[in-house]
């Protein structure tokens, strides 16, 4: 029998821990660069495939394309930002999972927010704007603090800014030229954390423990799971917002969703359609990965046991390459060329308590980063 094989656009770090979770089940997996992207990330790890420009429009273009594949049975993606066009013409070929549509989707802020609203689901309130006198109204609507966020391109906190005043706004004027944005009110959560699940074609679903996430300049420093202190209530409302959310788009695969904690209740901020940096926990602290689990649903296999077994921490290692020596838990290197402030690996710690944890983040924080505890 041959042997069944996944293509993943996208060559980094996600690509990467997709394939090292899945090889084991006997997969083997095909990588496309897009638009010359580095490789060495899933070096070894399958066959790449780097055509330079691909044109989405030319069906025998695609076709060759999928046959340097190895003509998969299932094709997926690392990356949010991934072309939907090329997307639709790789499934002439064979499933694409998630679907195109869920890509264009949350690719745009106001699309995203959309279809959360449409699938009866809360979101801050938010306005589009498309210059910057849209977004003075928007504000004044909104109020203080708001928040404004390029649509598209945007992660990582990036192309994004907070305003909470008068001259926040006044000072932003001559940085946001002509585009799609959405204008946010600013929400006063008591902390941020995010459920990842996964759906198989057949509407069969999983999901994790809650992972608390802090951020450190916009980008995601430490998760912790299962999150502390969440009552049993939370737990539901998340798992029943995400699939609502995965039944209403007949989504397949892997599914993150970020929200802010209220005291009016849960929010939810953005979603990935693919696996996130704020389940990587799951490698040492789950019984099945995010990433296996990941593979299983587009394959359709049986998805695994998502328990945690432990409460987990995991520590990105952000423009830092280090290793930590660490007793039964471990340390993830992508192998990336290091650059500032660049994800670098990451590190996760299991521990009998939270609190046993706790006092343990703070000196792996140190380790990594120094006598700041935060990145540079
Ligand atoms: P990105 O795609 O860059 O992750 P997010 O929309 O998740 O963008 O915003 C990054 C971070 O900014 C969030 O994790 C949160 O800490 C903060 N933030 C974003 N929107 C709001 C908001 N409406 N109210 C309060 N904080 C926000
Ligand atoms: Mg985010």
């Amino acid at each position: 029998m041959t042997a069944r094989r996944v293509g993943i656009v996208g060559c980094g770090q996600l690509a990467q821990m997709m394939a090292q979770e899945a090889r084991p089940l006997g997969i083997e997996f095909s990588f496309l660069a897009e638009g010359g992207e580095n490789t060495t990330c899933v070096e070894g790890l399958g066959t790449i495939v780097n055509p330079g420009a691909v044109n989405a429009e030319n069906s025998a273009d695609i076709e060759v394309l999928y046959k340097a594949m190895g003509s998969p049975e299932v094709i997926t993606a690392e990356r949010e930002g991934v072309d939907a066009g090329l997307l639709r013409a790789l499934e002439k070929f064979c499933p694409v999972y998630p679907r195109p549509d869920a890509f264009e989707k949350t690719q745009h802020r106001v699309r995203e927010k959309t279809a959360i609203t449409d699938a009866g689901l809360p979101v801050a309130p938010f306005r589009p704007a498309n210059n910057y006198d849209d977004i003075c109204a928007a504000v004044k609507e909104l109020g203080y603090p708001s928040f404004i966020k390029s649509c598209e391109n945007g992660y990582d906190g990036k192309n994004q800014w907070r305003v909470n005043s008068d001259e926040d706004l006044a000072a932003i004027a001559d940085q946001v030229p002509e585009q799609e944005y959405v204008v946010e009110k600013g929400i006063n959560f008591s902390r941020e954390v995010s459920l990842i699940g996964a759906r198989t074609a057949d509407g069969k679903v999983v999901t994790y423990p809650l992972a608390e996430n802090d951020h450190y300049n916009g980008t995601l420093l430490v998760s912790t799971a299962p999150a502390p202190h969440v009552d049993e209530k939370l737990q539901t409302t998340a798992e029943e917002y995400l699939s609502t959310l995965m039944n209403a788009w007949d989504y397949v695969g892997v599914l993150a969703m970020e929200c802010f904690v209220t005291d009016d209740g849960l929010l939810i901020n953005e979603l990935a359609p693919r696996v996130h940096n704020s389940g990587h926990w799951t490698l040492a602290g789950a019984k099945t990965s995010q990433f296996a689990n990941h593979v299983r649903a587009i394959l359709g296999m049986e998805l695994g046991d998502t328990t945690a077994e432990r409460p987990a921490v995991m520590i990105n290692m952000l423009g830092v390459d280090k290793k930590p020596a660490l007793q039964n838990e471990g340390v993830w290197s992508y192998g990336k060329e290091l650059r500032p402030g660049r994800k670098m690996g990451h590190v996760i710690l299991l521990d009998e308590s939270q609190d046993a944890l706790a006092t343990r983040i703070d000196s792996m924080l140190e380790e990594l980063y120094g006598p700041s505890k935060r990145p540079a």
